[in-house]
């Protein structure tokens, strides 16, 4: 099976692959084997037909969000599988999410949690969130995520000021890009010692390599790349999965 969704997307085989389309193509061939080449990419083909495990419940989720013109937002779903992944290696108990959308990656991580497990999940939008409340509830985790429709700054300090402070094991930032670095500090502050602080779009499109000073959302993330790079307290990996995504592991 093959159809083709909204700006060019396609779905292939029943094993998605959902990409933007891109004018930087060249860039992103020469980091990764482009995995921003949304068709006729045999190489992302073989990597999500090799490793995907995407259960059907995630599934319904990510053909729902496809219906929506802004599904490029949408975490891809090799990279959420990795992010969970991630969190079960370190037995994440409680974890963040700085940009919910439609909350795919919001379920993916909340089934990758243990029952008792907590997903503080920040978002400002009711219409998008509400796309994936009803698969939340399908896969039975509902239970487990705490939804936060406020500025997520807001709620970071809310949860700091309940002396929440070095109880979280995994944070994902992936909401407006101005606030970046309020968002990795305020998680630097939450998580332990060795907890984990995703961070998404770090290359921005490739955009990071020429940021202009009227491109706000380019500027602060590169700034954010350029104080992680030398940010004593973590770890640090930065791979070409997706949009680029950042891995700081808190020292
Ligand atoms: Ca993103």
């Amino acid at each position: 099976m093959c159809f083709k969704g909204f700006a060019g997307i396609h779905y292939t085989g029943g094993c998605f692959c959902h990409r933007r389309v891109l004018g930087k193509r060249n860039y992103f061939t020469m980091i990764s084997q482009s995995h921003y080449e949304e068709k006729d990419n045999p190489l992302l083909q073989y990597v999500l037909n090799h490793s995907l495990r995407e259960q059907p419940v995630l599934k319904k989720l990510r053909l729902r969000t496809m219906e929506n013109s802004m599904s490029f937002m949408m975490v891809p779903c090799e990279q959420s599988q990795f992010m969970a992944n991630l969190a079960k290696l370190i037995q994440a108990k409680k974890a963040l999410e700085i940009g919910v959308f439609t909350g795919y990656n919001t379920l993916s991580m909340a089934l990758a949690l243990p029952d008792d497990g907590v997903l503080v999940a920040c978002d400002i939008s009711e219409e998008y969130t509400s796309i994936g409340k009803p698969f939340w509830k399908e896969a039975g985790i509902e239970n487990k995520i705490d939804l936060r429709i406020q500025p997520a700054l807001k709620t970071l300090d809310d949860l700091l000021a309940a002396d929440q402070a070095g109880t979280y094991d995994f944070a994902f930032i992936d909401a407006d890009k101005v606030n970046y670095e309020g968002y990795y500090e305020k998680s630097q502050q939450l998580l332990r010692k060795g907890g984990i602080i995703a961070i998404d779009n770090v290359l921005w499109y490739g955009k990071v390599l020429s940021p202009t000073p009227d491109d706000e959302d380019t500027v602060a993330i590169d700034k954010l790349n350029k104080k992680l790079v030398s940010d004593k307290r973590i770890l640090l990996s930065m791979l070409t999965v997706g949009d680029g995504l950042t891995i700081a592991i808190k020292l």
